[in-house]
């Protein structure tokens, strides 16, 4: 079934074309490669954005609608893994891009909060230590303690995040695409990039996350492509999530849509070596897991009327790999967000646009491709 997100009426945008050299040439047209474009053209360089398919048809068409400030990690492991100064940074860092979209988005964005549930006691303890975490690093967040049952389903505790936003993903791409269209970009949907060599550009900034594994080889140890698995229901009656929940690590997450639908993602780690692939099909294992859970949070059997796979870039330390590409001169990436792209996607976009402007900035370092070493990496 269609990815609900994708019915949305495509908005109108002008077709500028290019003739012969552009400056930079960007593989992927989601929410990086047209955040990149934006960016770029507004700076008054030549751009031509390449995807296969059409604008925002990839994860950023097909994901769960959580527009979530901060990493992939919890926050407490952030701070353990990459540092407390770097992840205080990026967290502030992704809460600026928030604010940054929210400007561009309309109607695309809201911005209700989100709840961070514990599914039991030792989930419990772990997203504690997260809050402990933020509050003394002066990062806003609110423990709750008090949570209501709306139906068979008990949460032991959660974190609020009060800045947290819901997108309609393939409303702000697209209309991110028609500003980056409006500020010169030229983008060539259903064009396939088998060679970013043979692409005439200056540079190429390849924005494919989970979707281009293989096209630049060095990256192809350090991205790994993930698929993750959606179902929608028909409009309720009745609100009862009037914000983005995720719980069990963000295994699962669920959001209410101002028609009433539900949207419910996850239970990837049903058979978790098997979404380790890039073939974009739902299964019935993790469907039907999908779908008995959504009956537990609606508290009646569902109606379904969508349901889709999407395919997402993960990272070993879930950080996304920025930056010109070791050994390859000329050919940058911005991809591998593990399942967060929505805001760190936008902002990474942004990241890389600016670093081929000669702007410099901690995240560059943090996000660093040349953190995986190249005996990790395939050399082909
Ligand atoms: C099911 C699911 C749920 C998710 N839920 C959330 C969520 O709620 N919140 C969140 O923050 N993140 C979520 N994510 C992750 C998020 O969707 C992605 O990280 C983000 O959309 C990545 O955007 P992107 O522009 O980098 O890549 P994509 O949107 O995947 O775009 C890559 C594009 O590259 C194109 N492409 C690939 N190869 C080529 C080629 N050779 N030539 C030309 N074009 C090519 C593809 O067609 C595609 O359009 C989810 C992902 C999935 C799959």
């Amino acid at each position: 079934m269609n990815p609900y997100w994708l019915e949305d009426e495509i908005p109108p945008r002008p077709s500028p074309r290019h003739e012969g050299r552009v400056d930079v040439a960007i593989v992927g047209a989601g929410i990086t490669g047209c955040s990149a474009a934006l960016r770029l053209a507004q700076a008054g360089l030549r751009v031509r954005v390449y995807d296969r398919r059409g604008v925002a048809e990839g994860a950023s068409g097909r994901n769960g609608g959580f527009a979530l400030r901060g990493g992939a990690s919890r926050y407490d492991v952030a701070r353990d893994t990459y540092g407390r100064a770097q992840a205080r940074d990026l967290w502030h860092w992704t809460e600026g891009a928030l604010d940054r979209m929210e400007t561009l988005a309309g109607d695309a964005l809201r911005r209700p909060g989100s709840l961070r549930l514990a599914a039991d006691e030792e989930e419990r303890e772990q997203i504690r230590a997260e809050y402990e975490a933020m509050r003394e690093d002066g990062i806003e967040a609110t423990w709750l303690d008090e949570l209501p049952e709306p139906f068979a389903v008990r949460f032991h505790g959660a974190i609020e995040h009060a800045g947290d936003g819901s997108i309609q993903p393939a409303r702000f791409v697209r209309r991110l695409a028609a500003q980056a269209a409006e500020a010169g970009a030229e983008i060539r949907e259903h064009e396939r990039v088998d060679d970013v060599e043979a692409l005439d550009a200056d540079r190429v900034v390849v924005a494919t996350d989970g979707y281009g594994h293989g096209l630049v080889p060095e990256l192809s140890d350090a991205i790994w492509p993930t698929r993750g698995q959606v179902v929608v229901s028909e409009p309720l009656d009745r609100v009862l999530y009037d914000k983005p929940h995720y719980a069990r690590q963000g295994f699962d997450y669920w959001q209410q849509l101002p028609d009433r639908r539900v949207v419910l993602g996850g239970f990837r780690d049903v058979s978790i070596l098997d979404e380790l692939t890039d073939v974009e099909e739902t299964t019935p294992t993790i469907q039907d897991s999908l779908e008995r859970f959504l009956g537990e949070l609606i508290g009646e059997r569902p109606r379904i009327s969508h349901r889709w796979a999407g395919i997402f870039g993960l990272t070993q330390d879930m950080l996304p790999l920025v930056g010109e590409v070791p050994g390859r001169e000329g050919v940058w990436v911005a991809a591998g967000y593990s399942g967060h792209g929505n805001v760190l996607g936008f902002a990474c976009g942004e990241l890389v646009a600016g670093a081929i402007l000669g702007e410099t900035s901690p995240q560059l370092e943090l996000f660093d491709p040349a953190r995986f070493g190249a005996e990790d990496r395939n050399l082909v």
